[in-house]
């Protein structure tokens, strides 16, 4: 018996892996921090506040104090205009900074210095676009504008957010930079806006801009409708891996809506990741509540031509054109050099690999079979696994060398990947040198014959039995028979046995 909780995670684990079907409008707004800053947006206090004391990195700018006034951070516009660019955005020539008017425990200002659309405000960037793979097919997912903005403080519950006795408030992330990423309403299912994540987590990556391995460095809000129907906001979505459970359990929730005849209300929710329900926070506000004006503080800030393309001279090779180095450079198939550099860990690493031993086709198929079904299997990311490309490269050779059979080192993967142990230690220590000794396989091959006289029969006759009896070699041998010498001794023992035969007869 499984108890109710565990139930219902279940059940939501199960709807997020659904397709769902095209009356499903999704925007996302997302949150990205620009983690290869030193400093914040308006001030030099360092940004890397990961695992540091709380309220221990802060100034008067950033914590708002009367008369602190800010100081634009240039890296952090040369970064967005990267990003931009990268996203295939049009660059406004002068950008303007305005003030979003809200209380918040996380806001000691009681604003937000962000950029605005309206109101003669102009954002960094507009209409861009990438490209997703979607159900075998590229889908364009257009992106209605990119800005720069400060994020604001960190409040922590415990445990979730509505059964907190308490918040507490850390302002060492407030103020840092924070490039905001707001799609048009294209994505048409939770598993597509995951998707979308990814690639924008790739491609910011490969700028060397973003660290996405980095807890909380990646957050996004998604407007959702069904059918035309009401928007609803979720608010709190902190890592792709979330969203689609979140979207899943939102979509869920506004069909049971529907077919009861209750109007979906227009409301802002929050995704508690510890229930996995989203709840009401409030009814959505107008953009207008928050009274958006120019920052005083801060010029219009001019990007000029030249500026542009200085960055466009700077721009490191980007996701798509990796692919294509992939196929020239190492020839591998599209589909391969895609699934490579589906992220820029897997695609450095799978280079490393290559530096180490140039066996290029050998490296990524064994990355894109057992390595990748492995991390899928156990929800884990490359980085987070113990495994270098020193040992992985060590596994294969020792293939390559004829020291281990492909079937050992299927064994052995798992165990490097958890533990990033040597896999020549590992074949020492438990004796899984791969038994390539004629005699004694011979030797085996007899005592299999001898206890499995049905099947040496069968095999006489019909090509399927021989497997099975490979298969019990294999079996008293623990995987560790030369399959190919396994093979030839199986064969020829049948054949001795058929000419045999003939004699008698
Ligand atoms: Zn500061
Ligand atoms: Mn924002």
């Amino acid at each position: 018996m499984i108890s109710f909780k565990a139930y219902r995670l279940r059940l939501i684990d199960w709807m997020s892996t659904m397709e769902i079907e095209e009356s499903v409008k999704i925007g996302l707004e997302v949150h990205v921090q620009l983690t290869s800053l030193k400093s914040k947006l308006f001030c030099s206090c360092p940004s890397d506040y990961r695992g540091r004391e709380p309220n221990t990195l802060v100034c008067p700018v950033c914590l708002g104090l009367p008369g602190a006034l800010p100081v634009l951070n240039e890296r952090a516009v040369k970064f967005a205009v990267m990003a931009a660019l990268a996203l295939n955005c049009k660059i406004s020539e002068k950008m303007i900074f305005f003030r979003k008017n809200y209380y918040y425990p996380d806001l000691p200002k009681n604003f937000q210095i962000t950029q605005y659309d309206r109101a003669g405000g102009v954002p960094l960037a507009v209409d861009g676009y990438i490209y997703i793979e979607s159900q075998g097919q590229s889908k364009k997912i257009r992106i209605g504008r990119v800005h720069l903005e400060e994020d604001p403080g960190r409040l922590i519950h415990i445990g979730s957010i509505d059964q907190s006795p308490y918040t507490l408030v850390d302002y060492n992330r407030s103020g840092v930079a924070l490039l905001e990423v707001v799609t048009e309403p294209d994505i048409g299912s939770p598993k597509e806006a995951r998707l979308f994540l990814q690639k924008l987590r790739n491609i910011l990556e490969h700028l060397g801009i973003f660290d996405g391995s980095l807890e909380g460095s990646m957050r996004c809000d998604a407007n959702i409708s069904l059918a035309g129907g009401t928007r609803v906001e979720v608010k709190n979505i902190t890592s792709f891996k979330e969203v689609e459970r979140a979207l899943s359990f939102e979509i869920i929730r506004q069909k049971g809506l529907i077919e009861k005849g209750i109007a979906v209300k227009r409301e802002t929710r929050h995704w508690d990741e510890v229930r996995r329900v989203t709840i009401s926070l409030r009814t959505k506000e107008e953009e207008q509540d928050y009274r958006y004006f120019p920052e005083p503080d801060l010029v219009p800030v001019v990007i000029s031509r030249e500026f542009i393309e200085e960055v466009k001279v700077e721009m490191p090779e980007l996701p798509d054109e990796r692919v294509e180095r992939f196929m020239r450079m190492y020839g591998l198939p599209k589909y391969d050099a895609e699934v490579l550099v589906s992220s820029k860990h897997l695609a450095d690493f799978f280079e490393e690999c290559v530096k180490l031993y140039s066996k290029p086709k050998e490296i990524s198929n064994w990355m894109m079979s057992d390595l990748l079904r492995y991390l899928y299997e156990n929800n884990l990311e490359l980085y987070e696994s113990k495994l270098t490309p020193q040992i992985f490269v060590e596994m294969i050779r020792l293939i390559d060398e004829g020291v281990i059979s492909g079937k050992i080192a299927k064994k052995i993967l798992p165990v490097i990947i958890v533990s990033g142990k040597n896999p020549r230690k590992i074949v020492e220590e438990e004796e899984l040198v791969k038994i390539s000794d004629e005699s004694l396989l011979a030797e085996l091959a007899d005592k299999v014959f001898s206890e499995n006289p049905k099947a040496v029969k069968d095999a006489l006759r019909e090509e399927k039995a021989v497997h099975y009896l490979i298969g019990q070699l294999m079996k008293i041998t623990k995987g560790k028979a030369d399959p190919e010498l396994t093979n030839e001794i199986v064969k020829r023992k049948l054949e001795e046995i058929k000419r045999t035969m003939r004699n008698i007869n």
